[in-house]
């Protein structure tokens, strides 16, 4: 069964980067019904924060990514880690090394651009002294990465020194951990960026040591700026949570993200259910992605309006606790939902199609801008006045307003426009609005007719 894993680094929020390691980790295992796992690689105990761990999850969730098991912290496993460099000391595939610090950067300053030799490689004398224990790796030869991504990468074994597997404090290094931990998980796929394909030669010599069979490695691109540039502040959001506050659905950040760097043929929009079946490792390409937020917002904008109405209500309500906003009420909701097929065809945003959406989520009295206002004068108060009384008794269609409105403006004189100004003033105090009539219907009559009157009476 397939088994990969997302193994961040609490020291901070969850970037977009991440974010794509973990979404094609979570399609590759749910689209094979394997499993995915989480590790939270919290060994750096200066920089590790149980809220940077809490941060990380709550992006996962949000981006709707669920794991299997419970998150495993790699710095409550130390004790594992330890053993099994103890095992590769009894077996001989390591051996303790006494050289200090001092001795160490003296051999480097002799010796530049050759790695390390430690001189108790071979020692069998056992001095009653710290020592670190080190992997005595092969010195000839090469270690060849298959990689699903980057192909055959060949390091030569005389480039390697002897990585250290235990410091002389007891701590086991990172290097170990990594791979003891994700033998224990039974990972059979290793996708992360390709700024960590370089320790990979080196995890690859623990495994062969070991006689643990290697999982499939595949190292992705890191993701770029629209300039080319390794991303960073400078190109705008990159933590997944200033998306959700910008107003991307989840939905689309994940379409948007596996587009980024993987491609299936032409497709760019699609639904989880295509995108699980048709994630491949052999999608994935060598070139750094660029993010590019104009094709962000048409994937959401196609998401948006591909949405049922339940969906875009916990999209918006997801939406709007990412800013810190009070979420929308019941009535608000109630009135929300008949505008909904309307508005989201045009919204490339969720704050779009709220800015939109407004005259369904305001209170009376309606509070008007300078523009609506204006609006209101002694003749078009007399309009709605007539609409008013026409409507009254009018079932409540799309259709029969608009002919009763037509025929009040006819009655006046004035084409349906200059009826229809004020008629938008005093349903949502602003000039720029939905449809009027798809207003009245989705606010319903009672609503409608109160916000008239408020301005005629
Ligand atoms: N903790 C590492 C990081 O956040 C990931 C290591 C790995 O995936 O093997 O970059």
């Amino acid at each position: 069964a397939i088994v990969t894993r997302f193994a961040p680094s609490p020291t901070g929020y969850l970037h977009v980067g991440g974010a794509r390691t973990a979404l094609f980790n979570w399609l590759y295992a749910r689209g094979r019904g394997g499993k995915f796992l989480l590790r939270i690689e919290d060994t750096d105990r200066a920089r590790s924060t149980p809220e940077a761990t809490a941060a990380i999850l709550q992006g996962l969730e949000w981006l709707g990514l669920d794991w299997d098991d419970e998150p495993l912290s790699q710095f409550a496993r130390r004790d594992r880690h330890a053993q099994v460099a103890r095992q590769m000391l009894e077996a001989g595939a390591a051996y303790r090394c006494y050289s200090t610090p001092e001795e160490i950067a003296a051999w480097r300053e002799a010796h530049p651009r050759e790695p390390f030799k430690s001189p108790w490689r071979d020692a069998t004398d056992h001095p009653d002294a710290p020592h670190a224990l080190r992997l005595k790796a092969p010195r000839s030869g090469e270690t060849v990465i298959q990689d699903a991504v980057q192909g055959e990468v060949r390091v030569a074994n005389d480039q390697l020194d002897d990585m250290v597997l235990l410091r002389s404090d007891g701590t086991p290094t990172y290097m170990l951990a990594v791979v003891v931990d994700d033998h224990d998980m039974g990972v059979t796929h290793v996708i992360r960026g390709d700024d960590h394909l370089t320790n990979t030669a080196r995890q690859i010599q623990i495994y062969d040591a070991m006689g643990w069979p290697r999982p499939v490695f595949a190292h992705i691109p890191l993701i770029h700026g629209e300039d080319g540039k390794k991303l960073s502040k400078r190109h705008g959001a990159v933590g997944l949570h200033e998306f959700a506050a910008l107003g991307y659905p989840a939905a689309a950040m994940r379409n948007y993200l596996a587009r980024l760097g993987w491609s299936h043929g032409d497709d760019e929009l699609f639904d989880d259910a295509q995108a699980r079946e048709w994630f491949d490792l052999s999608g994935i390409g060598r070139a750094p992605a660029r993010l590019d937020f104009k094709k962000l917002e048409h994937v959401s904008s196609h998401h948006i309006a591909a949405m049922d109405d339940a969906a875009l209500v916990a999209a918006l309500q997801d939406y709007l606790s990412a800013t810190g906003a009070p979420p929308l009420s019941e009535t608000q909701t109630q009135r929300l939902i008949p505008a909904l097929p309307a508005l989201k065809a045009k919204a490339r945003t969720l704050p779009q199609l709220l800015e939109q959406a407004r005259f369904a989520l305001i209170q009376r009295p309606v509070e008007m801008d300078r523009k609506a206002a204006g609006q209101l004068d002694t003749v078009s108060r007399g309009m709605l006045e007539s609409l008013t009384a026409a409507v009254q008794h009018a079932s409540w269609t799309r259709d029969e307003l608009e002919q009763a409105a037509k025929k009040v403006a006819e009655e006046y004189g004035v084409g349906l426009g200059k009826l229809a100004g004020p008629l938008r003033a005093a349903l949502a105090g602003r000039s720029a609005t939905p449809s009027v009539f798809d207003m009245m219907t989705a606010l319903g009559r009672e609503e409608s007719l109160a916000r008239l009157r408020d301005q005629t009476e």
